[in-house]
């Protein structure tokens, strides 16, 4: 082909309308007959989701946003047949009055980096050798052929790679618990029940580029010496489904799943298991517990997965974003994994920058990254000229993060003390008009559906703490309403027995640390 158009077929591109303009654009494209010389290529995200649906004509790299069925015609004739670039359709950013300047050096794409995120918008997810072609398969390849399982182990440990699910435990760490417990059968899971409101990270990850994560897993199975894997997904994911069931027999076609991968002896398979929708599902002992058959609820700890994890046999379990840094870690090696990042925070994080700002999408930053940066720079800061008030990171259980913190470099440590976290990366921006007893009375709605019941503090507590926010909001608390309120975030924070519990109060806990006034204002204004 002397062109490629590559047309975003991510959940937000397709929801908008890119499958039909695709299907149009192969049409016209033929009727011209253009078949023999271009070649139109189904992608993963491109991240700036806010302008979609996005198509990209190489080999200049021309970047189309907001895409309709009715400008096609005139991409065929004008761009295609005549080489003339429809400037309409450009991405603002890119269009200068002297020339058009190239898209990684926009605000949007200039201080990203992409590892995890590196073939999503590049590759079609649906075709093995588009990823064997971007250097895909050969971290496995030279797993299996030239390290031993301990070589693999300190390699992640070397590289300061930790869990992109939210918790920030160290990857190479929980690898190496796992591989130290004997057993006749290990199991390797990947988290991709991202279940978070506003978080699509993985989401895109799968439907990207969903043949690194199974490479990532295989890899992680010859490791801790498993020959099992699965991947829980939410079913309502269906093109990251789709998409994964298309690679996992693509990948068991070009034996690089199954029986003696590489010729070396080593068995590795993936299985998919669909989630119901169920937020707890994603803490990973409910996660485990749902594969097997049962309801998805947590199990307490100790015993831990690297021990005891799914159907009892010693189980490590990674989130997808996790997974999709590993082959590259081993292909370019850990100290060039090591040298992105902070201190304690090595590495990229993706984050699903959505709220109040103009370029809603996926962004990958390396760790230290400040909000500034990303909010004010890589998301062209907030609409109809209002203020920023916070960023909410981390989802329900993460918290909200207020003006005077813009300039903190984002890692897990620096999050955690400002009173928020990682999470998963979920990012909304709050302008000036956003009330924070609205935000945390939000996310407690969320916490108070998805509690699944099985403890008191979580069960009870959550709800006690939704009907405090619902008399703050309607004027009708008093003072001590709020003591109580406080309080019970510490009791659920002590006792309940998983994440979602002990989380759940942070956004309560964030909003009052920093917008305690509004609290009061809501109680103070109706007396
Ligand atoms: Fe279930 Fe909540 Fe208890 Fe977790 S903390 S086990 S979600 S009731």
């Amino acid at each position: 082909y002397r062109s490629h158009v590559l047309v975003c077929g991510g959940t937000g591109c397709t929801s908008s309308g890119s499958q039909r303009i695709r299907e149009r654009l192969e049409k016209e494209i033929a009727a011209n007959g253009l078949s023999e010389e271009v070649g139109v290529v189904k992608t993963g995200c491109f991240g700036l989701c806010a302008l979609g649906p996005i198509m990209i004509v190489y080999p200049e790299g021309t970047f189309y946003s907001m895409v309709q069925e009715d400008d096609i015609p005139e991409i065929v004739s004008e761009h295609l047949l005549k080489g003339r670039v429809v400037t309409r359709l450009l991405y603002d950013e890119t269009t200068k009055t002297d020339k058009i300047i190239p898209l990684n050096e926009t605000n949007f794409y200039k201080k990203q980096h992409r590892v995890a995120l590196r073939n999503c918008g590049v590759i079609n997810p649906e075709n093995i050798e588009e990823y064997i072609g971007t250097g895909g398969y050969e971290a496995l390849g030279t797993v299996l052929t030239e390290k031993t399982p301990e070589d693999v182990i300190q390699i992640l440990l070397d590289s300061g790679l930790r869990g992109r699910g939210g918790a920030g435990f160290p990857t190479g760490l929980k690898w190496k618990f796992a591989a130290a417990n004997e057993a006749d059968q290990k199991y390797v899971c990947c988290n991709a029940d991202e279940g978070d409101p506003g978080a699509f990270m993985d989401r895109s990850i799968l439907e990207g580029d969903p043949h690194a994560v199974l490479e990532a897993m295989a890899i992680a199975g010859y490791a801790i010496g498993a020959s099992q894997g699965y991947i829980y997904v939410r079913a309502e994911y269906p093109i990251a489904v789709k998409r994964l069931e298309i690679a996992i027999a693509q990948a068991r076609e070009y034996g690089l799943l199954g029986k003696n991968i590489f010729d070396s002896g080593f068995d590795f398979d993936i299985e998919l298991r669909l989630g119901a929708g169920a937020f707890v599902c994603g803490e990973e002992t409910a996660l485990m517990t749902s594969i097997e058959g049962n309801r998805g609820e947590p199990r307490p700890r100790p015993p831990f997965p690297a021990l005891k994890g799914l159907f009892q046999k010693p189980t490590i379990l990674n989130n997808v974003e996790t997974f999709a840094n590993i082959p590259q870690i081993i292909v370019n090696g850990p100290e060039w994994f090591a040298s992105m990042g902070t201190e304690k925070s090595k590495g990229t994080k993706v984050f699903a920058l959505g709220g109040k700002i103009h370029n809603t999408g996926l962004v990958e930053v390396p760790m230290g990254t400040t909000l500034r940066e990303i909010v004010e720079e890589i998301g062209g800061g907030i609409p109809n000229g209002k203020k920023f008030k916070a960023a909410q990171t981390g989802g329900p259980s993460g918290g909200c993060i207020p003006a005077e913190h813009l300039d903190v470099p984002i890692d897990y440590d620096n999050l955690k003390a400002i009173g928020s976290m990682m999470g998963s990366g979920g990012l909304i921006v709050m302008d000036e008009d956003t009330c924070m007893v609205d935000i945390a009375k939000f996310f407690l709605e969320f916490t108070v559906d998805e509690s699944c019941g099985k403890c008191t503090p979580c069960r009870i507590g959550t709800r006690r703490m939704l009907e405090i926010l619902e008399k703050i909001t309607k004027g009708q608390a008093t003072m001590e309403d709020l003591d109580k309120l406080e309080e019970l975030c510490y009791h659920l924070q002590s006792s309940s027995l998983c994440a979602l519990g002990q989380t759940a109060p942070n956004p309560v806990l964030s909003t009052l640390r920093y917008f305690r006034d509004e609290y009061i204002a809501h109680i103070v204004d109706k007396k």
